[in-house]
């Protein structure tokens, strides 16, 4: 979601989110969802919410923090019923405040009506001046979506959602709950991801599947691109679709955003990361001693690597488990101490040897400094660098926290400047047909606007000149 002051602000706020929802009488859904949400934590540390509807009251608890710290068995307890619905909030500067912790609820003339999503809708802005004087706590685009549902026309709120649905641009994964219905729905394009389990006999819906297993759910299927699906006491039904489906579902969701124990379109992310790291491997080897990699979004694609040129793989960076991602901090000092007190280097097993290092992608480049910088000091004789995605060159819309497009080092650099700012012996990035290839999707299903510039879904005019201006 964005932060709609912070666009007036003309910034660009980015985040990408975790959700989940669960419709199960009879089961502790509170619990089921906190698992959940635990499971989903990678995609957002910021904060985390879980509302439960009991068929008359619905009850919330949200704050700012990891899910662990939000929750415990007692507040836990207290939240009876059998639906409920979860969100992990991740975001950037401006929009850290406890009114944008979400799910989103509002009550409306004796109806309440929740939302948690993930994704980032490009026309709030317009959206939101449709909304007129609207009283509004918050400042992200979740609360201009559900406003809308609640002032489009229609008796249920299933009416609402199919009447306010295609007035919404850019990406959305939902899962929303009424006091007696579960609902879950998706933008035509497929964006983010959305999963539909099955659990005891009920449904349940989250962003990968990972937090299914987590919570002995079997996977169906993706929430279709455009579905919109509702799930009551007589069961699952599709209510429709809100456009015709045109599938471009983020590439990068393979490459970095999800756990590699999460399937999305049949694919196991792990295995299109060990593929991507095969791919990289043909197209560009190097002789080397050991290759390893950054810990732990590198894993999977450096063991690619490795067997592909039948290097050994081994660990060389140890990474300190308790410190956030470092590409959450806000500002660039504090980024930069992160990366050193992150990644521990092993000296011992790395004097004097060719190292290949193997990463999912250079944003600002600071990581790949910093780490570079550490394992010189330890007297290595040679570093190679290999990334498992293109260079990131454009910012993503759709709900994915990426810098402004001049801070992306790709930007104004080539690859031999940027090995040589970076201090590495080499420095290869995989190509983007590498990189669909490892994926096994058609390119035109896929959304890879951050590597290519093409951007599936038309950016709001207002919104780009807003982000340009500002940023660029
Ligand atoms: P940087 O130091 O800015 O080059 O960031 C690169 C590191 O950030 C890589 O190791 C990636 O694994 C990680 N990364 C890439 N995209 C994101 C993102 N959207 N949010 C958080 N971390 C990311």
């Amino acid at each position: 979601m964005i932060d709609i002051l912070s666009l007036k602000r003309q910034e660009a706020l980015k985040d990408h989110c975790g959700v989940f929802g669960i419709y199960a009488p009879g089961e502790e859904v509170s619990k089921i969802t906190y698992f959940a949400l635990h499971s989903l934590q990678h995609r957002g540390q910021e904060s985390a919410g879980i509302a439960v509807s009991d068929g008359g009251k619905l009850r919330s608890i949200r704050n700012l923090g990891l899910v662990t710290s939000v929750f415990n068995e007692n507040n836990l307890n207290k939240l009876k019923g059998y639906i409920a619905i979860g969100h992990n909030r991740y975001s950037t500067t401006g929009g850290n405040t406890k009114n944008n912790i979400q799910p989103v609820i509002i009550s409306s003339r004796g109806k309440v009506f929740a939302a948690s999503h993930n994704g980032n809708i490009v026309n709030a802005l317009e959206l939101s001046k449709k909304l007129g004087n609207q009283k509004r706590i918050s400042t992200s685009d979740t609360e201009v979506l559900v406003h809308t549902i609640n002032k489009a026309k229609g008796m249920k709120w299933s009416e609402k959602i199919m009447n306010a649905a295609p007035l919404f641009q850019g990406a959305y994964s939902i899962v929303a709950c009424s006091k007696k219905r579960l609902y879950a729905f998706r933008d035509p394009w497929g964006i983010r991801p959305l999963v539909i389990g099955r659990l005891n006999g009920y449904y349940a819906v989250a962003s990968e599947t990972c937090a299914l297993e987590t919570i002995g759910a079997r996977y169906i299927r993706d929430v279709n691109p455009g579905e919109v699906i509702e799930v009551g006491k007589k069961g699952f039904r599709v209510l429709g679709y809100i456009a015709k489906p045109n599938r471009k579902f983020c590439l990068f969701e393979y490459v970095y955003l999800a756990r590699p124990d999460s399937i999305f379109n049949q694919q196991l992310v792990h295995e299109v990361r060990t593929r991507s790291g095969q791919i990289l491997a043909k197209e560009a080897p190097v002789k080397a001693d050991l290759v390893a990699a950054v810990p732990d979004s590198g894993t999977s694609a450096a063991i690619g690597f490795a067997r592909a040129l039948g290097i050994p793989f081994g660990e060389v960076l140890i990474k300190n488990r308790y410190i956030g991602r470092t590409f959450i901090q806000p500002e660039q000092h504090i980024r930069e101490q992160g990366v050193k007190i992150k990644f521990n280097p092993m000296r011992k097993i790395i004097e004097g040897k060719r190292i290949v290092i193997v990463d999912d992608s250079i944003v600002r480049g600071t990581t790949m400094k910093k780490i570079v910088e550490v394992l010189r000091k330890c007297g290595i004789a040679e570093i190679h660098l290999r990334i498992t995605s293109p260079p990131i060159r454009w910012p993503c819309y759709y709900g994915v926290d990426t810098p402004d497009k001049k801070q992306f080092i790709a930007n104004g650099k080539t690859v031999s400047q940027i090995k040589k700012y970076i201090g590495a012996d080499s420095l290869h990035y995989l190509s983007l047909s590498g990189l669909i290839e490892a994926s096994r999707q058609d390119k035109n299903n896929l959304c890879h606007a951050c590597f290519s510039g093409e951007y599936p879904v038309k950016v709001n005019t207002n919104f780009r000149k807003n982000v340009f201006e500002s940023n660029c």
